[in-house]
């Protein structure tokens, strides 16, 4: 882990002064402003909890190749493999051509095999559905994500989904022994395995396998068609959600509006080494440097990242002063009926910070 203890000098002896360094990657769109109150923040409990961060902050996609002619620049990489631990704001993807993407690329170099997303409502909220608690495991190095297309001949193109054992039985391993050791009592496995008999077949069935060992959870299936009627029909029917890249980047979206939109739900891509947090969301150019975005996905993602860190009081401060901010409901922002402002918002937080403590 990247961090180092030391004794401050004029600090009460019998607190711990923890410094971590984390790599960051601010992105574009609305990525350096939802970074920016969420550095403000962490920094702001850092400061109760006796937890400091030095952030090694990197470019990445079309802003890096401007300065860098590299999407991912090689100081980039060499940061994340020494810190172990990053805090990634969006990266646009160009559509339909341009470079290949930043995010998908950087799960594909570390192997962060296991995209982790908890579906939570946030109190004082008024969304679609009260009291959700799901939990979605996204397979996220494989599927239709591994980019391999080609022309077979004009007007025909091919787009080859990967699907391996190693993969498939990782990420359940991975969903399994999280729902152990968290007190989960269900996993279901998302599919097409109708259709798609062998790829999907083989999924289904490393996930079977890895389930057995797992007698006290209860394992089941649902075709994703299927699964997203009956999500938004009645979403507490699911306890976890396991399933291939694809079908867990769009039931994602989907389970977000459960809880009140994208700018609310957080992530964490998770691997044996590495782990890089981000929302689920994307740049969302149309509300970019308006000081409308949220930045509670990110902030969660980063409560995520403090308790990987082993810095569970700094985490609990944290999701305590949001949860309180949002119990308040005075300083919202535009995507959750609020009135106010990315920076706003942060401030709300920040001093929330002082209310929460001890
Ligand atoms: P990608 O495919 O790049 O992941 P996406 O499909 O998840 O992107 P986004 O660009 O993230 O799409 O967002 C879709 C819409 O949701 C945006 O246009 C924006 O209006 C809204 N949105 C997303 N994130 C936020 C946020 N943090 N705060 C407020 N609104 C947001």
């Amino acid at each position: 882990m990247s961090c180092n203890e030391y004794e401050g000098g004029n600090m009460s002896d019998t607190k711990k002064h923890t410094t971590h360094r984390i790599t960051l990657i601010p992105g574009d769109g609305i990525g350096p402003e939802v970074t920016g109150a969420v550095v403000r923040i962490l920094e702001a409990a850092g400061a109760t909890t006796g937890v400091a961060f030095e952030w090694e902050s990197f470019a990445a996609g079309a802003q890096a190749f401007e300065t860098h002619r590299e999407y991912i620049p090689k100081e980039l990489l060499a940061s994340i493999e020494k810190n172990r631990v990053a805090l990634k704001g969006p990266v646009t993807t160009p559509i339909g051509g341009g470079f290949a993407s930043i995010n998908v690329t950087l799960r594909k170099t570390f192997e962060l095999f296991a995209n982790f997303r908890p579906i939570k409502n946030l109190p004082g909220l008024k969304t679609r559905y009260p009291d959700v608690d799901l939990l979605i495991v996204r397979e996220n190095t494989h599927g239709e994500y591994v980019g391999i297309e080609h022309e077979v001949v004009p007007g025909v193109v091919e787009s080859i989904k990967i699907i391996t054992e190693k993969a498939s039985t990782r990420v359940s391993k991975f969903a399994f022994e999280y729902a152990r050791k968290h007190g989960r009592k269900k996993i279901n496995a998302v599919h097409k395995a109708n259709i798609m008999k062998m790829s999907d077949g083989l999924f289904l069935a490393c996930a079977r396998k890895v389930g057995k060992d797992f007698p006290e959870i209860t394992y089941t299936e649902s075709i994703i068609d299927n699964t997203c009627m009956q999500l938004v029909m009645n979403p507490y029917q699911y306890d976890m959600l396991l399933m291939e890249n694809l079908y867990g980047d769009i039931v994602s979206d989907l389970c977000a509006a459960f809880v009140g939109g994208l700018g609310l739900v957080p992530g964490a891509n998770l691997g044996a080494e590495c782990a890089i947090f981000e929302a689920v969301h994307g740049s969302a150019p149309d509300i970019a440097g308006k000081d409308m975005a949220n930045p509670t996905a990110l902030l969660q993602s980063a409560v995520l990242m403090l308790h990987h860190i082993n810095e569970a009081a700094t985490a609990d401060l944290v999701q305590k002063a949001l949860e309180h901010v949002y119990s308040e409901g005075k300083s919202l922002t535009r995507d959750v009926g609020g009135k106010g402002g990315t920076i706003a918002f942060s401030e709300a937080v920040v001093a929330a910070l002082g209310t929460t403590a001890g």
